[in-house]
């Protein structure tokens, strides 16, 4: 059975003896896999409708102890003021068509704001790479975040499947994206990247 405590080692003491018998401190660091997280999940009111998504916060306290978390919001570090007008995307491929020139971000006001969700999607890229992000665990829903659903460009609450930019971006880079609805795929994925024997 999976230990789900292993990425904490301070709580699951078997492990961390043999851990600590054989990997000095610096190898442990090398190993442990970092986060990039949505700032609105952490607490932080960036959204566009300057709200918070802080439901996760408790969950992810242990990990931010252990710093393995960079918080982000790519919308703000794109120069995007809070709060803004909601945007939805125009593209039969989502966020990944948005990359590739094939499609549009357009606020609720008609205002075409593609570039500067372009943008955010490519310093989210550089802020996970820079830290040494494996992960990501990003809001669900929004053009930039959404890595499950994000709305249907019409502006009527309307769900279908599909990226936002930042995680098609960070995907097609090979970074591992969960959104806040799959925090248990994220624990075990990371179990057993840090511990491979425990899924033989
Ligand atoms: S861009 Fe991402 S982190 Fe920023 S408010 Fe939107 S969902 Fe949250």
């Amino acid at each position: 059975m999976p230990c789900t405590v292993f990425y904490n080692p301070g709580e699951c003491s078997l492990l961390k003896r043999y851990t600590d018998s054989v990997l000095p401190p610096q190898c442990w660091e090398m190993m442990k896999n970092k986060i990039l997280v949505s700032a609105c999940l952490m607490g932080f009111k960036v959204r566009y409708n300057a709200s918070e998504k802080a439901q996760m916060a408790e969950q992810l306290a242990l990990w931010q102890q252990e710093q393995r978390l960079v918080i982000h919001c790519p919308e703000l570090s794109a120069g995007l003021p809070v709060p803004r007008s909601p945007a939805e995307i125009l593209s039969a491929g989502g966020g990944t068509g948005v990359m590739h020139g094939q499609g549009r971000i357009i606020e609720k006001t008609g205002k075409d704001v593609t570039a500067h969700y372009q943008l955010s999607a490519w310093l989210a890229l550089r802020a996970a790479q820079e830290s040494g992000c494996t992960a990501a665990l990003l809001t669900d829903g929004s053009p930039t975040c959404g890595s499950q659903f994000i709305y249907d460009g019409c502006f009527r609450g309307q769900r279908q499947p599909g990226m936002g930019v930042a995680a098609a971006l960070l995907t097609e880079q090979g970074i591992a994206v969960f959104s806040d609805t799959q925090f248990a795929e994220l624990v075990d994925w990371i179990a057993e990247k840090e511990n491979p024997e425990l899924s033989l």
